[in-house]
């Protein structure tokens, strides 16, 4: 038996699973596409019902796959997409949806986010992303890689305070969004998704992590994604396109760190004590 996969209640009510589908360099080989689809179908059926893609990854190709893992199994899964930066004017951001949504084979997002910020005013971006929404082509919007000035500069905008997450890189070994953007999401209603929960795959080989592990007979890719799920408001969004370590994700959800095992991690990731400017990979 399994623990339930934690959710967290998006701005519109919809609760989503805190544990969701990474898709970043899916859909790059012809020869791993089967393997691709499969993981995903496997991450549904174990619970992870959100898929996190872009038109970046692979030029569309992630998209690809996705819509092929999802051909039949459209509505049980909480999709996102996100659309360039030097996509994302008023009429650019309608174009690149609706060529994401052909590649995906639906007529709907749930939610659509602004990859990183570029030159196009935010405004703008803000304002096709509402016209989306009120054609019922997105049910939701949301940012990437925005901090916490940016989220501020954001709100301050007409529609501004409708962005329902925001994607950024965080996990143990990069703490810093601890310090102010975790805590403003949190106090705003808008939903964290972590990037590069694993920090894509290193984090497997560090030593305290894989010291922690053994004694829970986990493994240090479960830490680190325990570690996530601890956490009010935030969405840990692995990749893998391999069916054990789909799984061992998956079971991420069942792990129950001690207070100590807690403290000894916090001792060997230090939360900050200062501000740090948001990192991206
Ligand atoms: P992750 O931290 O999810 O790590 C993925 C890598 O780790 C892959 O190489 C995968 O290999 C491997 N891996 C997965 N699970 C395990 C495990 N249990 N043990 C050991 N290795 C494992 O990194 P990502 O950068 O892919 O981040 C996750 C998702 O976040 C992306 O796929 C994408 O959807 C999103 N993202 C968004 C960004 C943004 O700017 N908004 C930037 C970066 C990512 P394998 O597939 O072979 O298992």
């Amino acid at each position: 038996m399994h623990d339930p996969i934690p959710t967290v209640t998006l701005p519109n009510g919809i609760a989503v699973p805190a544990l969701g589908l990474g898709t970043w360099q899916m859909g790059e080989t012809r020869a791993r596409a089967n393997e691709e689809i499969d993981s995903i179908r496997l991450g549904l059926d174990l619970g992870m019902t959100l898929v996190d893609t872009a038109e970046m990854y692979a030029e569309g190709g992630a998209e690809l796959i996705v819509g092929k893992a999802l051909e039949d199994r459209r509505d049980e899964v909480f999709l996102v997409s996100k659309v360039y930066p030097w996509n994302a004017s008023r009429t650019g951001t309608i174009a690149a949806c609706e060529a994401s949504l052909k590649r995906l084979g639906t007529d709907r997002l749930d939610l659509y986010l602004l990859h990183w910020r570029g030159d196009h005013p935010l405004a703008d971006t803000v304002a096709a992303f509402e016209e989306l929404r009120a054609a019922g082509k997105i049910g939701a919007w949301g940012v990437s890689n925005f901090d916490t000035a940016d989220m501020e500069e954001l709100f301050a905008l007409p529609g501004g305070e409708n962005c329902a997450a925001n994607q950024v890189l965080y996990n143990l070994s990069r703490r810093g969004v601890e310090y102010d953007l975790l805590p403003w999401c949190q106090s705003h209603g808008v939903a964290l998704m972590a990037y590069s929960p694993i920090e894509q795959g290193r984090l497997v080989h560090h030593p305290e992590l894989i010291r922690i592990a053994k004694a829970y007979q986990a493994t240090p890719a479960q830490v680190a994604l325990a570690f996530l799920l601890e956490r009010d408001g935030v969405i840990a969004i692995p990749k893998s396109a391999n069916l054990r370590r789909v799984r061992e994700n998956r079971d991420a959800a069942d792990l129950e760190i001690s207070e100590e095992d807690w403290a000894t991690l916090d001792a060997t990731f230090p939360p900050p004590d200062h501000k740090v400017p948001l990192e991206m990979i």
